[in-house]
């Protein structure tokens, strides 16, 4: 069942993909009422070609919307629904953004709402092997603005002032013998995960970097922990320490360490 309290977060994604599905079954209808009216033989091919591929594109959509709907509401999931889920969810994904903002619904609301769905389905997917070495990924505007120390490069740089939470990500990781990376954009943050290989990250970030940055990376789990912006975008953020450490423990106790 879906859990109280992140529920209506995961509907709003789950609602809007529904009329994704809707969408794009109207307009194969539209397409498929305008050809059909022409009588000639190349006409009544294309058509047909057309509504082969159509439909079979719209039906595995629409199973992997179905599998999507199915695994949230069990709360399990089999691996070999995994790979539709993935295709329907990231296929549907951009028409549900475009519809949302037609409804006039904030776009970091639906982008949110995609991370809850991720992140339960990470959470109540099945570990055939055990997850080593997590990474922690950090974006570069938790630092202090004003902080003379350079940490992209070397952490131990941080003198863990308390002036902001790089040293308590330090300190937390440490304790958990994890990983942590703070990187100044999605192409450091790439290069990092390729560079450390791995085995499940937790990835603190805005809406948008953590939408792209979870369809980017696939085959490794990624539990997103939306970041806080009381200065607005990209300057001293913080984020909730107790989230990232619910995370980190998830993955921790799928290990073996
Ligand atoms: S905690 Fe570390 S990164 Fe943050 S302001 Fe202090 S020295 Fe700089």
């Amino acid at each position: 069942m879906f859990s109280t309290g992140k529920a209506m977060r995961k509907r709003l994604f789950i609602g809007l993909l529904g009329i994704s599905i809707l969408f794009l079954i109207a307009v194969f209808i539209i397409i498929w009422w305008l050809i059909s009216r022409r009588g000639l033989l190349i006409n009544k091919i294309i058509t047909n070609t057309i509504t082969a591929g159509a439909v079979f594109a719209l039906f595995l959509l629409a199973i992997g919307f179905a599998a999507l709907i199915w695994t949230l509401w069990n709360s399990k999931t089999a691996p070999f629904m995994q790979r539709i889920m993935k295709t329907a969810t990231n296929t549907l994904f951009p028409i549900s953004i475009v519809i949302g903002k037609i409804l006039g619904w904030n776009e970091d609301r639906i982008k949110n709402s995609f991370i809850q769905v991720s992140n339960h389905l990470v959470k109540i997917k099945n570990y055939e092997e055990p997850i080593n070495n997590i990474l922690v990924l950090v974006p570069h505007c938790i630092q202090w603005v004003h902080c003379p120390h350079k940490i992209t490069i070397k952490m131990s740089n941080c003198k863990e002032c308390g002036k902001c939470q790089v040293g308590d990500l330090i300190k937390l990781t440490k304790t958990k013998k994890i990983n942590l990376k703070v990187v100044t954009g999605g192409t450091l943050a790439r290069k990092s995960v390729k560079e450390l290989r791995p085995g499940a990250i937790v990835a603190i970030a805005c809406e948008r970097d953590l939408t792209s940055g979870i369809k980017d990376v696939s085959g490794i789990p990624v539990i997103g922990v939306i970041n806080e912006r009381p200065e607005g975008p990209c300057c001293n953020t913080c984020v909730d320490l107790h989230k990232v450490e619910d995370a980190i423990n998830f993955f921790l106790k799928k290990g073996v360490y």
